[in-house]
């Protein structure tokens, strides 16, 4: 058996479509802005997809580049700012921020309605609550490529590999309000294997190359790789691609997969959040 491939750049043009659309037909344009504190490689390339991303759609991306020593007196400053510029309709702060700064401290200061990347406490929260206002753009993007298998999510063991609450915690929530019934695993897991092997949905979201062999995936299952690692100058998951293709029903690839969906996920909640911002929704 060879997995069919989650092709996740394709859906994601679907996505950025309708965000075009929208955008076109809205009376204002959105407004997004980028916080990046220090020139961290990977940041950097993160941050020059999803400006190139809101050029290609129409939403006004502004990027503010800090010193890696900025004081995070300076950086909230710069956050309040955002919170009240009428220009800006949401608002990311990159992460992971230098370790002079409580990045906590600094998510709790973005409204929750400019919050486009879902990491305050209230939109998680209202995840908790099954209130998806605006959710974490890499977890709707996990619950997005797997809803495209056409597969039913309801009463399926779904396996989530990684407890960030970034990625692995709202995926966990997103998929348990699809019924599935969810196990999530971290570092202290005892043989992850024996968790791994019964799920038919395997999202994996650690940050180490190969964790995921074939051996530790059930026959059919929809296996959605988060991770990005470098090795050798190369971009790649957490799942042995190559082998775990061969036993997986379905696959995401890395690059291709939850990257280009994340990024799409990221401006569809700028819209949501312009729409927030009326008033309508905190
Ligand atoms: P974190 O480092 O915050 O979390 C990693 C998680 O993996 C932790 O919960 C940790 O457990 C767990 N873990 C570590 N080692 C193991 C192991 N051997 N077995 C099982 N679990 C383990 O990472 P993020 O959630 O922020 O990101 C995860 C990966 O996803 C990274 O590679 C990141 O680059 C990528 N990413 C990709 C995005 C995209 O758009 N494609 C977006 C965001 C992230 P514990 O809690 O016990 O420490």
């Amino acid at each position: 058996m060879t997995a069919k491939i989650i092709d996740g750049k394709t859906l994601a043009v679907k996505f950025l479509d309708s965000v075009r659309k929208n955008v076109n037909e809205a009376k204002e344009k959105p407004g997004l802005a980028i916080v990046l504190v220090g020139n961290n490689p990977a940041s950097e390339i993160y941050v020059g997809a999803k400006e190139k991303t809101c050029n290609s759609v129409g939403v006004n991306c502004e990027r503010y580049n800090l010193d890696e020593k900025v004081s995070q007196n300076e950086l909230l400053k710069l956050v309040d700012e955002l919170n009240q510029n009428k220009k800006i309709h949401g608002f990311i702060v990159q992460l992971p921020l230098p370790k002079h700064i409580d990045q906590n401290f600094v998510i709790d200061s973005i409204l929750p309605h400019k919050d486009v990347d879902g990491f305050t406490p209230v939109n998680l929260g209202n995840l908790v609550n099954d209130d998806n206002r605006l959710l974490p753009a890499t977890a709707r993007a996990c619950m997005e490529l797997i809803k495209s298998t056409g597969v039913n999510i309801k009463g399926k063991n779904a396996v989530v590999v990684g407890r960030s609450n970034i990625v692995g915690k709202p995926t966990a929530l997103l998929l348990l309000q699809e019924n599935a019934t969810v196990t999530v695993c971290h570092s202290k897991t005892k043989n992850l294997k024996e968790y791994t092997k019964n799920a038919d949905i395997l999202v994996v979201a650690v940050g180490k190359a190969k964790l995921i062999k074939k051996d530790m995936v059930k026959p059919g299952a929809i296996v959605i790789d988060v991770g990005i690692n470098r090795v050798m100058g190369k971009i790649v998951g957490d799942v042995d691609f190559e082998n775990v293709k061969e036993v997986a029903g379905f696959i995401t690839p890395v690059p291709g997969g939850v990257g280009p969906m994340t990024i799409a996920m990221l401006l569809d909640n700028t819209l949501k959040a312009m729409e927030l911002g009326k008033g309508v929704g905190f």
